[in-house]
């Protein structure tokens, strides 16, 4: 009996679940692990899962799926919509919607892994899957690793995985090189001194203080950086102060940094924390601001020979030109942490959902910013044919192409 993948797809997207409280997912996971006749390790990273199909001697290959849903209030009037709520870190309340597309990628890997456990007269070697919390929190492959994930099961030659973009569906994005940016996420603490806003004098504004830092950073990325290069400073959040006559003591700034590889991240971080310093020193600050790093994404670098070597097999397993070079995205992804921490190459490849249709009609128009929804969008709406069976195909393909 095969897994009815459309039946488990529509199951996930009806019920989403936050970053690491995705239990039911695992259980559902590990339901049809389970029918498979696989073994498994549950509660890998809290709520990770893995299992390992073994084919006598070869490569091990890794193939990696996360399952986390989003804060994200679902819009797309489908039939199968979410309605779910959950409780997010802070406590609050919240709408929840694969908004990200993790459910196709947890049901692309269930759909490989039977394709792969039938055809295992075919091919030698290991694959490991892994199903991952936590990637929207950029927390869980690191999660898992810190459970021992890399040594309780075989560790890989090559880590795999895929990602659901709004490209056509049926074609794959992929490059070699820098396939999504590094990220780093900032919390700074500008600390100045309170008092009455009569009285300006008397205090160190803090309000003032963000301001211009917030003014000045902007100017990191269009005055120093490289203008070859990659780079993003945005300042997401900004607190401070609760009424108009109260110099607060001190702001919070949010801060999201992007750029392609490790010297870039150097670069600007470096180059963002002396313009905090500065601007604390410029007001007169009596203390130095407090900057945190709440978490490292690192760079998505695909192997450049792997990726070539599968970029073949896709072209020759879907047709020539169903492979293109999406551009380095600066979005960011943990993914590579499985592969960092063995030494191995990484390739990670995106798939398209979207009706070709509308997307051949919205880049006509020229439109497709405005008429696309992208991925932690309220309207992502992937298709489900041939979305599904194009995930289960690539992660076929990928895996074979690796293992004996
Ligand atoms: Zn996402
Ligand atoms: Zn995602």
């Amino acid at each position: 009996m095969s897994i009815d993948l459309e039946a488990l797809y529509i199951d996930l997207h009806r019920h989403p679940e936050l970053s690491f409280q995705e239990t039911r997912t695992a259980g559902v996971i590990a339901r049809e692990l389970t029918a498979l006749g696989l073994e498994f390790v549950e509660g890998l990273g809290r709520t990770g899962i893995a299992t390992v199909i073994r084919s006598g001697d070869g490569p091990v290959v890794w193939l990696r799926a996360d399952m986390d849903a989003l804060p994200v209030e679902e819009l797309t009037g489908l039939p199968y919509a979410s309605t779910v709520h959950g409780v997010d870190p802070a406590g609050h309340d919240v709408p929840v919607m694969h908004a990200c597309g993790h459910d196709m990628h947890v049901t692309a890997l269930l759909g490989a892994l039977e394709r792969l456990q039938e055809t295992q007269g075919e091919w030698s070697g290991t694959v490991v899957a892994v199903f991952q919390p936590a990637e929207e929190h950029g927390a869980g492959s690191q999660a898992m690793i810190a459970d021992g994930v890399l040594d309780r099961f075989p560790r890989p030659d090559i880590v795999l995985g895929q990602h659901l973009t709004p490209l056509p569906a049926g074609t794959i994005g992929v490059r070699p090189g820098t396939q999504m940016a590094a990220s780093d996420g900032l919390t700074v603490t500008l600390l100045g001194r309170g008092g009455h806003g009569s009285r300006p004098h008397s205090t160190i504004d803090p309000v003032v203080m963000a301001a211009a830092t917030v003014m000045r950073l902007q100017t990191v990325v269009s005055r120093e950086v490289d203008p070859r290069g990659v780079a993003v400073v945005t300042v997401g959040s900004i607190h401070a102060g609760l009424k108009n006559n109260i110099i607060p003591a001190e702001a919070k700034l949010e801060l999201s940094l992007r750029y392609p590889d490790d010297d870039a991240r150097a670069d600007v971080m470096t180059r963002v924390e002396r313009v905090i310093r500065a601007e604390a020193a410029a007001s007169g600050a009596e203390r130095e601001p407090v900057i945190q790093i709440d978490h490292t994404l690192p760079p998505t670098i695909n192997d450049p020979a792997a990726t070539a070597r599968l970029t073949a097999a896709f072209d020759t397993a879907f047709g020539t030109g169903t492979v293109v070079d999406p551009g380095m995205f600066t979005g960011s992804e943990d993914v590579s942490w499985f592969a960092r921490e063995a030494g191995v190459p990484l390739v990670f490849w995106f798939w398209g959902g979207l009706d070709p249709q509308v997307y051949a009609d919205a880049v006509a128009r020229g439109t497709v910013n405005e008429d696309i929804p992208t991925n932690h969008s309220a309207y992502f709406a992937p298709i489900l044919h041939p979305t599904i069976e194009r995930g289960v195909d690539a992660l076929v393909v990928a895996a074979r192409e690796f293992l004996g």
